[in-house]
């Protein structure tokens, strides 16, 4: 929804998308747009603001806040963000774009133009991030990439995969915790097997380990070890708190039940949760690996 309602904005105001990100000049001014359903972000690059303008800016808002759909404004040098909403009229991509451009008419009579966010120099153009824009000069731009080339650099040549199958197992065995907790609660509770995929990823980027192809087996690998010594853990204190006693005695407590109402029940729906969160946080920590994060590009479309 947010992304076609960024191109009609975009396409209203003469301006590109990124994204869900309808971003631009509009006389002179860099507006950010973003809207969603209901309400929209408007963030406006301005640099210092002097006083008398600022208070211009906010009586014209408080003015015509019912024409603007407006909520609040909010002044964060070098930023202007504008927030409007469906409070006086169901605030559509059309309205957000009319919106916008009243503000950057009125912006342009106080005689506002954006300069580079980062210094303040004037002849700026928008460089893109992994999902934001900001308006830089030339300068700025070759810096900051030279940043995320030397930040992806550094990423590379360190970690090991030793380090973290390391880490993955000191994490596995933290994540049985949660598993002994429930079990003297009485409960079993698959949601140790989520506490487990979160402890057992965090540990291996905790100890240095490498991101790469590899890490995908050695986390299943001591997820399904660490899952299944949980969930006998949590099996092993509730057969104790039953009062069976003997190392003998609690086995045979633990092996009454081979159903899917006994332990492999418990260990299939462990792993299923284990397996749910360690797929949500490795799609994340390959985000990170493939470098997308500290990706700058001139180019929307990159
Ligand atoms: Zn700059």
């Amino acid at each position: 929804m947010s992304k076609h309602s960024a191109r009609k904005i975009a396409k209203a105001l003469g301006i590109e998308t990124s994204g869900a990100v309808a971003c631009g000049c509009i006389n002179g001014v860099f507006f950010c747009i973003q809207n969603d359903a209901f309400t929209a972000s408007l963030t406006i690059t301005v640099k210092e603001l002097s006083m008398e303008q600022l208070s211009d800016i906010k009586a014209y808002a408080g003015q015509n806040k019912k024409s603007l759909l407006l909520r609040d404004l909010q002044y964060d040098a070098p930023y202007l963000h504008i927030f409007l909403d469906s409070r006086y009229a169901a605030l559509t991509a059309k309205r957000a774009a009319g919106s916008a451009a009243s503000l950057a008419a009125f912006l342009q009579t106080l005689g506002i133009v954006s300069a580079c966010a980062s210094c303040g120099k004037s002849a700026a153009s928008p460089a893109f991030y992994g999902g934001s824009v900001a308006f830089i000069c030339d300068e700025c731009y070759e810096l900051q990439k030279e940043a995320a080339g030397n930040a992806m650099e550094e990423r590379n040549v360190t970690g090991s995969y030793l380090k973290g199958f390391l880490g993955a197992v000191t994490g596995g065995a933290i994540g049985i915790i949660p598993w002994v907790i429930f079990g003297l609660l009485g409960r079993i509770a698959a949601l140790s097997g989520f506490i487990m995929a979160y402890t057992c990823i965090k540990m291996y980027t905790v100890f240095r380990g490498k991101i790469g192809k590899a890490m995908i087996p050695i986390v299943i690998f001591v997820l399904i070890c660490f899952t299944v010594a949980g969930v006998f853990a949590s099996w092993f204190v509730t057969g104790l708190q039953e009062g069976y006693l003997g190392i003998g005695g609690i086995i045979r407590f633990i092996f009454s039940d081979l159903t899917i109402t006994g332990i492999p029940g418990d260990i299939i729906i462990g792993l299923l949760l284990a397996g749910l969160g360690a797929f949500a946080m490795l799609r994340s920590a390959f985000y990170t690996a493939s470098g997308k994060d500290l990706r700058i590009s001139r180019d929307a479309s990159k």
